[in-house]
């Protein structure tokens, strides 16, 4: 069993030494256990705040822990009356070939569910539920508003915004380089997407929302929430989701404040995994749409456990175009 565990905590932003690979024995399930052999493992911007050390709403790795992350994986030997050999399952597994796991934390997939099975760690999975659970339940988009998210062309943008065009919003999405941009509009159907690299994005986004902003999707943070706040109308809302700009470094979200006040905003932060509940009514949901190709998706990929630390280091550089996966088989 290839694991690959957290070497030491990064000073700053995290890099590809800050982790190591080993490998162990592959176990044989016990009473109530599986062990699955691991095809996909999601990387995810979460992982840069469980390796920092820092006090938050999940418990962290620490140097000489194996990394934790999302998996989609095949059952290939069973100690457990609810699955058989063969059976697809999707857990919470790690950064490693093979899991030994107790029945309890594997949900089974359906492999002829009108999805490919990486799906369920993206566009169908927790980014995708993240996406409907700050547009649905905070950011309550109306027809007619206009709506802007920013890393749009990525795991939980791309579904923010098809979701509130599916609500008759007027969508703008932000993300990093022309490619991305023209995928956003032409592929997803956002209305406009602007590049927060162009010298003139400042300029941009004034003439993009000549009516201000009524909902703001935030996962970047920084200088883009700044410019997004600073253009709300009043009774807007935000779903403060991430801040992805800022998670190798410090705040800088003081200038704007204001806004918050004299726009009586209603800005809320969310942590997707206090909703379990409205999970697989929100899955079904997603998968139906994305069956029937109504919400589209992207895949990064990488392929082989040693490439997952570079590919994590990528998401913070904007490498990746779409939800970043690595495959294991
Ligand atoms: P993405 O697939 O969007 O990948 C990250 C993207 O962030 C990059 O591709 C890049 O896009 C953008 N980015 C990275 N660094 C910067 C930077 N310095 N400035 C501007 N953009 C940057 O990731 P996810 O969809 O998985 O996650 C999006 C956000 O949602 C993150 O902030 C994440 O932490 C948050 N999240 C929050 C959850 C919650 O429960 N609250 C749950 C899941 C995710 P580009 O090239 O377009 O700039």
């Amino acid at each position: 069993n290839q694991q690959i565990l957290l070497d030491h905590r990064p000073q700053g932003a995290v890099t590809a030494d800050c982790f190591r690979m080993i490998e162990t024995p592959i176990g044989q399930p016990e009473s109530a256990e599986i062990l699955v052999r691991n095809h996909w493992l999601s990387l995810d911007p979460y992982m840069r705040g469980r390796i920092s050390g820092e006090k938050s709403y999940a418990q962290g790795v620490d140097p000489g822990q194996l990394m934790v992350g999302g998996t989609v994986g095949q059952v290939i030997a069973s100690a457990s009356g609810r699955f058989k050999e063969g059976d697809w399952v999707l857990s919470a597994s790690g950064w490693q070939t093979h899991a030994l796991l107790p029945e309890k934390q594997a949900l089974k997939l359906d492999p002829d569910g009108g999805v490919p099975l990486s799906a369920y760690l993206g566009v169908i999975g927790m980014p995708g539920i993240t996406a409907w659970v700050g547009l649905m339940t905070i950011c309550e988009p109306k027809a007619g508003e206009t709506v802007v998210v920013d890393a749009a062309s990525g795991a939980v943008g791309s579904v923010v915004g098809q979701l509130a065009k599916g609500e008759g919003c007027r969508v703008v999405g932000i993300a990093g380089g022309p490619d991305k941009c023209r995928y956003v509009v032409d592929e997803l159907g956002f209305d406009l997407c602007l590049d927060h690299r162009a010298a003139d994005f400042v300029e941009q986004l004034d003439r993009a929302v000549p009516q201000g902003v009524d909902c703001v999707f935030e996962n970047v943070g920084g200088a883009i929430f700044e410019e997004l706040l600073a253009r709300m109308n009043p009774f807007g809302r935000i779903a403060l989701c991430g801040m992805v700009s800022e998670i190798n470094g410090s705040l800088h979200t003081y200038t704007r404040m204001r806004s918050i006040l004299v726009n009586r905003l209603k800005l809320q932060g969310f942590i997707v995994s206090d909703h379990m509940k409205l999970w697989p009514e929100i899955r079904e949901q997603l998968r139906t749409r994305v069956a029937s190709g109504q919400i589209r998706y992207r895949e990064s990929i990488v392929e082989g456990l040693t490439n997952a630390p570079q590919a994590l280091v990528g998401l913070f550089e904007g490498r990746n175009f779409g939800k970043q996966l690595v495959k294991l088989v």
